[in-house]
This record gives C-alpha cells, sequence and structure tokens, in this order.
C-alpha cells in the first residue's frame, strides 16, 4: 500500500466541499490505491457544521481514508499537506465594491501564503477557488517566498468543462469528441473561451459552427453560466466546481494524458501578457508538472479578448498592491516551459 498524501481542504463545511471530499476520500482524485488524510479547515462558526461533515465522511467507512483533522487555523491546517485545495473566500456582502472584496480576501490568502510557506510539503501543489481566485492565487503565492511561485494555481477548468460540453451538446457530438477548448485570462466573465485551435471529431469546430452564434452567444454562455445556474437552481453550480476541481488537480498531478487543458497559473509573459499575474493558459500536464502551450495561433479577435481579460488582471493586482510583499524570483525553468 502507498503512504498517505495529506490534503488540505478550506472552506471545508461549505456546498463545493460537500461534493469534493466524498470524491477525493472514494480516489476520484489519486486513484484508488492512493489513500489520503483530509485535513479540513473552516472558520470558527463553522467548525460545528463541519463537525457533521466528518460524521459523514465516517460513515462511508472510506477504505482509502487514512485520517481525518479538523482545524480552524492555517498553520495547524496545512502542516505537511501535499495538496491544498483552497475553496474558501470572503464572498461579496450587500454594498460591497469589487476593490473592497479583493482586499477582505488579500488578508484570508496572505495568511493562507504564509503558513503554506511555512508548514506545507516543499511539493505543495495549490489550487485556489475561492473568488476572485486568480488573485487569490497571487496573493497566496507571493507570500510564500520558499516555494516556487508555479505551485499556485487557479481554477479555470471549470470554465473549460463548460465550454467543452456547450459546445459538444450544440453539436450533438459527445465531450470526449472535443479537443482543444482553451480558457485564456480571469475566472469572470471577462475570461475569452477560444476555439480557434480546438477541434470536434478531428475538423476544426470554428468550420462546425455559425460565427455569430460562436462570438454572440457561445462566448457569453460559457463565460456567464454560474450566473444562469444560480438562476435556474436558487443555488450555486458546487457539484460541477468540485468536479472541475478534481480535474484540475488529476491532471496536474497524474498528467493530462497529452490533452490540452485550462489552468490558471503565473505568466511568464507568454502571450504578450502581463508577467507574474495568474492568467489561464492552455496547459499540457505530464510528470507532475503542467507546460503553457506554445504557439497557439492569436487572430486579431483574439488578441483582443486576451488583452482584455490580462487588463482585469492587471487592475486586480493594482488593487492589492499594498498588500503583496516584494516580488520573489519567478523560477521558471527549462523543463516546465518548453517552446513548442
Ligand atoms: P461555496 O463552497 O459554494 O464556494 C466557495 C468559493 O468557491 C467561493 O469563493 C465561490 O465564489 C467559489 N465558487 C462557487 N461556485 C463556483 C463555481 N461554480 N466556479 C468557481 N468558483 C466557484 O461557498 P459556501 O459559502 O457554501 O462555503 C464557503 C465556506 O468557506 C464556508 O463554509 C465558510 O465558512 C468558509 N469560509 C472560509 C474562510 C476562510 O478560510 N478564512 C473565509 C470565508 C468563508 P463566489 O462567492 O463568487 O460564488
Amino acid at each position: 500500500m502507498k503512504q498517505p498524501l495529506r490534503i488540505a481542504v478550506t472552506g471545508a463545511a461549505g456546498a463545493i466541499s460537500y461534493t469534493i471530499l466524498f470524491k477525493i476520500a472514494a480516489g476520484e482524485l489519486l486513484g484508488k490505491d492512493q489513500p489520503v488524510i483530509l485535513q479540513l479547515l473552516e472558520i470558527p462558526p463553522a467548525m460545528k457544521a463541519l463537525n457533521g461533515v466528518v460524521m459523514e465522511l465516517i460513515d462511508c467507512a472510506f477504505p482509502l481514508v487514512a485520517g481525518i483533522s479538523t482545524h480552524d487555523n492555517p498553520e495547524d491546517g496545512f502542516k505537511d499537506v501535499d495538496v491544498a485545495f483552497l475553496i474558501g473566500a470572503r464572498p461579496r456582502g450587500p454594498g460591497m465594491e469589487r476593490a473592497d472584496l479583493l482586499k477582505e480576501n488579500a488578508k484570508i490568502f496572505s495568511g493562507q501564503g504564509k503558513a503554506l510557506n511555512n508548514f506545507a510539503s516543499r511539493q505543495v501543489r495549490v489550487l485556489v477557488v475561492g473568488n476572485p481566485a486568480n488573485t487569490n492565487a497571487l496573493i497566496a503565492g507571493r507570500n510564500a517566498p520558499d516555494l516556487d511561485p508555479r505551485q499556485f494555481t487557479a481554477m479555470t477548468r471549470l470554465d473549460h468543462n463548460r465550454a467543452v460540453g456547450i459546445l459538444a451538446n450544440h453539436l450533438s457530438a459527445a465531450p470526449t469528441d472535443v479537443e482543444n477548448v482553451i480558457i485564456w485570462g480571469n475566472h469572470s466573465p471577462t475570461q475569452y473561451p477560444d476555439l480557434h485551435k480546438a477541434t470536434v471529431k478531428d475538423l476544426p469546430a470554428l468550420a462546425q459552427v455559425d460565427r455569430t452564434w460562436y462570438e454572440n452567444d457561445y462566448i457569453p454562455t460559457v463565460a456567464k453560466r454560474g450566473a444562469a445556474i444560480i438562476d435556474a437552481r436558487g443555488a450555486s453550480s458546487a457539484a460541477s466546481a468540485a468536479q472541475a476541481a478534481i480535474d484540475h488537480m488529476r491532471d496536474w498531478m497524474l498528467g493530462s494524458g497529452g490533452k490540452v487543458v485550462s489552468m490558471a497559473v503565473p505568466s511568464d509573459g507568454s502571450y504578450g501578457i502581463a508577467s507574474g499575474v495568474i492568467y489561464s493558459y492552455p496547459v499540457v500536464c505530464a510528470d507532475g508538472d503542467y507546460r503553457v502551450l506554445q504557439g497557439v495561433p492569436v487572430s486579431d479577435f483574439s488578441r483582443g479578448k486576451m488583452a482584455e481579460t490580462n487588463h482585469e488582471l492587471v487592475d486586480e493586482r493594482g488593487a492589492i498592491v499594498d498588500l503583496l510583499p516584494a516580488e520573489t524570483e519567478v523560477k521558471f525553468n527549462a523543463v516546465s516551459h518548453p517552446t513548442a
């Protein structure tokens, strides 16, 4: 039997965690032969609810769960963790401006970054789900100077999965028929779902759909899918978010099998994006690492969309720049960033 890996989840009593914890425990993240120790974090008022979730995890008698602990502080919760899902975040309150939301979350994620820096495994892989996810990941990474910034990523895999699923549905194809869809930029309405490289059944996707549908219907539908789901079911898209978080981390750790997926990662300036912001790129995962796909053709239409979402991320960084520690050297290496 393999040694257990330690998995931290913040916001562990929340809606997304209510799905993801059971998937991790069932072996959907790391396989049916990999035991896990769950280190669950919550804020003090949610610890009672978290205890209820733990009771349910115990009641499932999952063979792969080698331990469960609960924590109301990141220093204990992140001790020796190999994987960290940062899901809990301060939601926008009534009358709260976006800048206030960024600042409130900056406090949470700077503390979590410091704790990961001081207590997590040196190989820890971090996925930020809590919004504004890209800038929260930037804050956490910048507060962890002893870790590689590339260990901090944010989730655009749900946007990627939505882009695949909605296109497949439109063409009456299977999701497995769809390849090379790309989400560029921020997990926000400025994100750019790009079909210029995509294929469906090995033929160019854009040759199979109407251009007006692509620009005026598909792109906004993907980008605003979260709001549409809240409107329809009166609750947020927690199950699909949990599945996407599993997909992101599983591919990063076990490989994407040569497939292109979207991950928000620290920009090295590729495609003219501001260096250092956490920008969603097309990546291929192998050997426990990801590499940004280079050489993707960028049309004038795409360039404008990619710049718009880049500007938003630069603005978000500007809103919290006072709270960022001095920039550490970004340690990109040849293995992780080859030119295609
Ligand atoms: P959820 O589990 O539904 O959501 C958690 C985070 O994920 C939010 O930032 C949310 O963003 C984001 N998110 C939700 N749906 C999606 C989606 N479809 N795609 C991408 N991101 C998504 O929230 P709950 O309120 O149920 O649970 C949050 C938990 O976090 C609570 O238990 C709370 O106690 C805890 N918490 C922890 C904090 C901390 O660690 N210091 C701080 C604050 C809360 P959005 O808000 O935009 O929907």
